[in-house]
C-alpha cells in the first residue's frame, strides 16, 4: 500500500479544492491526519480552522481522500450538518454525504469445534465452548485455537 499523503500535501489538495469550488472565500484551514479518529472519515472544526481526517478509515480507503476533503470543504464554508443545503453542495462539488462503513479491527483469531468443525473468528483470544454443540459452557465442545491470521482487514456495516 502507498504511504498516505503528508498533512502539508493534503492541505494543499484542500486549498485547491476550495479555490475551485469557494472562489472568493477565505478559507485558510489547516488539514491533519487523527491517528485516533474512528468514528468518522473526516471532522471539520470550524473555529479553530482545522480539518482532520481518519487515517484509519483512508488506510483502508485511500481513494476516499479527495472525497472527504470535499465534505469537509463544505462544512469549513459554512454548511453545518447534513441537510438540505448540504446535500446541494455535496452535489455541486461531487461526494457523499455519509462515508463508507468505518473499517473495524482486522479478525485474528480462527477457532474451530472439535466436534463439529464449527469455526469461529475472533478479534482477541476467547475460551468458548462451540454453540452449535452446546447452549452453555461445556469443556467436550471447547473451541480449539485452529490458526492466527494477519492484516486481513474487514469491513463491515
Ligand atoms: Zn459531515
Ligand atoms: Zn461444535
Amino acid at each position: 500500500m502507498p504511504p498516505l499523503p503528508a498533512n502539508f500535501d493534503l492541505t494543499a489538495a484542500f486549498e485547491a479544492l476550495a479555490r475551485e469550488f469557494y472562489p472568493g472565500h477565505r478559507l485558510a484551514y489547516r488539514v491533519e491526519w487523527s491517528r485516533r479518529m474512528n468514528r468518522s472519515a473526516g471532522l471539520c472544526y470550524f473555529r479553530r480552522k482545522v480539518v482532520r481526517l481518519s487515517w484509519k478509515y483512508h488506510a483502508v480507503f485511500p481513494q476516499e481522500i479527495p472525497n472527504t476533503l470535499k465534505h469537509e470543504l463544505i462544512h469549513a464554508a459554512g454548511v453545518l450538518g447534513h441537510g438540505r443545503r448540504f446535500r446541494a453542495e455535496a452535489k455541486r462539488l461531487g461526494c457523499d454525504v455519509h462515508a463508507k462503513p468505518m473499517p473495524r479491527r482486522p479478525f485474528r483469531y480462527v477457532y474451530a469445534c472439535p466436534s463439529c468443525g464449527n469455526e469461529v473468528r475472533t478479534r482477541k483470544r476467547v475460551d468458548f465452548s462451540c454453540g452449535r454443540c452446546a447452549r452453555r459452557w461445556d469443556p467436550k465442545f471447547r473451541l480449539y485455537l485452529k490458526s492466527e491470521l494477519q492484516g486481513v482487514v474487514s469491513v463491515e456495516a
